[in-house]
């Protein structure tokens, strides 16, 4: 069976950064993976959380929800009934740990950074088109900080990307969109560092199990689309 999109196994969808999205926030990036779409930004805040003060230190959040009109059936926003969805909560919290991997909090000093993610269309891997942009809105933000005077050097002491892969009707393919997402066999969400290192693997079988061998394919699989995703950022940057 072909792919939905006509795509090779191994091959990601459209990429595209489009920088200067917005321009209240320092950095401002409306990432597209294929049909998702996130606009992530990055604000700077003077000041840390009051458990963090007088440590030279600063900090970086995420937060992450998808809009209403994203998706269909209409989704409702987060919080409107004093709830937020336990699904957003995991996925920001995904995305903190990623960014923080790749950023030296004490070269920020006490400022915090705080990361949004609002997905505007929803074609499954949101989270991973997330952590792909906001890297690109935090490199914005970081030069912003510099050419302002306010910190001597960047403090991004390297990048990350990520991406999904997954197992559907037997094939490991990269990238997946809803349809497949869906009903893939087994799904994981990959994030690396520009030098090729893993960060963070979820790996589930939404049907019976995986494999070794199959582990190790779709990390290899993943792995490459984050090089490519790496390359393409940089592309984005210059
Ligand atoms: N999705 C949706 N409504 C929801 C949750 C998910 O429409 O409340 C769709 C959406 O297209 C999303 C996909 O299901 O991208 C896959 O969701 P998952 O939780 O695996 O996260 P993602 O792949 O987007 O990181």
């Amino acid at each position: 069976m072909p792919r939905p999109d006509g795509r090779a196994a191994d091959q990601l969808r459209t990429i595209r950064f489009e920088r200067g999205f917005t321009d209240v926030a320092e950095g401002s990036v409306l990432v597209s993976f294929g049909r998702t779409r996130v606009l992530c930004t990055a604000s700077v805040v003077e000041g840390v959380p009051a458990w963090m003060a007088g440590k030279g230190r600063g900090w970086m959040t995420a937060e992450y929800a998808m809009l209403p009109s994203s998706t269909s059936p209409r989704k409702e926003r987060d919080g409107t009934r004093g709830k937020t969805d336990g699904r957003s909560v995991e996925i920001q919290r995904l995305i903190g740990r990623a960014l923080r991997s790749a950023a030296d909090l004490r070269a920020l000093g006490e400022r915090t950074v705080a990361v949004d993610c609002d997905v505007l269309q929803a074609d499954g891997g949101t989270r991973c088109a997330s952590i792909t942009g906001a890297w690109v809105a935090l490199a914005d933000a970081a030069a912003r900080l510099v050419a302002g005077g306010r910190i001597p050097a960047t403090f991004l002491t390297g990048s990350v990307a990520a991406v999904s892969v997954g197992i559907i009707d037997g094939e490991p393919r990269l990238d997946l969109p809803y349809a497949e997402d869906s009903r893939a066999e087994v799904d994981f969400n990959v994030v690396a560092t520009g030098d090729g290192r893993l960060v963070e693997v979820q790996g589930t079988a939404e049907r019976g199990a995986f494999s070794r061998a199959q582990h190790d394919a779709l990390l290899e699989l993943a792995l490459s689309g984050c090089a490519r995703l790496t390359e393409m950022q940089a592309a984005a940057l210059r």
